[in-house]
């Protein structure tokens, strides 16, 4: 595997990957990687003849207060599981490659960041849509591939891309889980061997609300219980859990279409997020 820490390393190396006719998939991370970023490559592998990794901690997308300074930075475990995963190069570039001094532009994408984490994080989609838009125009890539872990980014990518007209395929991933439910995280690695015993409860409330909505509850009355269960199981805050559909993100109020039932939650300090699939009968 390549690694590239500079802007024309990254395009000469891409350029070489190319140079046949190859294709690029491109998976954007922060590192601290875990099967479910793993499971991006490995998809990538499928779609494209070659996969470009990238790792940046990108600091616009944290807002004040956040855990930038404290998110895991564990490169070097990273890169060998890039290596043994199959990854062609890896684009992990410092702060003043990707912002030398005087960068000034950024993307704000409406609509699809509107409530859930585009309330609970402003600025964090904006600080998202800048990177991996600038990503796009680094890598050329013909695929890139993102987790329906957060899927609400993955709606404003998908927008972004269509709207800017980058011509790259926008591929999204199931989301990799522990054996009793929790999703993948790097941020998992915040939580005490309690917090994480009880972590299982957001997963957990999230399947019951998607049945109980599916059975016929009210969306509002199931996700009263839900939030209940979280504060009973320990939570310490719930952002929010809201059903919208899996395509728009609209507020869903009856079930009718496809639906996406989403959550974020603190439990200590750590807020963790998840979502599931709502589909009616
Ligand atoms: P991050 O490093 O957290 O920015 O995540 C990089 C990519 O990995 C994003 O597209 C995430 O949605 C995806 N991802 C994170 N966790 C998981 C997971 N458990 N399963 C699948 N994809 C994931």
């Amino acid at each position: 595997m390549q690694l590239a820490r500079r802007l024309m390393a990254v395009r000469e190396a891409v350029r070489d990957l190319r140079a046949d006719g190859s294709t690029i998939a491109l998976v954007p991370t922060m590192g601290a990687l875990h099967y479910g970023h793993l499971s991006l490559v490995a998809r990538g592998r499928e779609v494209a003849d070659h996969v470009v990794a990238s790792i940046f901690v990108n600091p616009t997308q944290f807002g004040e207060g956040e855990d930038f300074d404290s998110y895991p930075r564990t490169e070097e475990a990273d890169r060998a599981k890039l290596e043994s995963a199959g990854c062609a190069l890896l684009w992990a570039p410092s702060r003043e490659e990707v912002y030398p001094a005087g960068h000034s532009t950024s993307i704000s994408v409406s609509g699809v960041t509107e409530g859930l984490c585009g309330d609970s994080r402003p600025g964090h989609f904006d600080g998202v849509a800048t990177v991996v838009a600038k990503l796009f125009n680094q890598i050329l890539p013909d695929y890139a591939l993102f987790g329906e872990k957060d899927y609400q980014q993955l709606a404003v990518i998908r927008r972004m891309a269509r709207d800017l007209d980058f011509q790259v395929e926008i591929i999204g991933v199931p989301t990799i889980r522990e054996a009793d439910g929790l999703a993948l995280s790097s941020r998992n690695a915040y939580l005490s061997d309690d917090e994480r015993k009880h972590a299982v409860a957001l997963p957990d409330a999230l399947g019951e609300t998607a049945a109980a909505i599916v059975g016929g509850e009210t969306v509002a009355d199931a996700i009263i219980a839900a939030k209940a269960k979280l504060f009973e199981a320990g939570f310490a805050t719930v952002d929010y859990i809201e059903l919208r559909d899996a395509e728009t993100l609209a507020p869903v109020e009856t079930l009718e279409r496809p639906a996406r039932l989403l959550a974020a939650a603190r439990i200590g300090k750590t807020r963790l997020i998840d979502n599931i699939a709502v589909e009616p009968r």
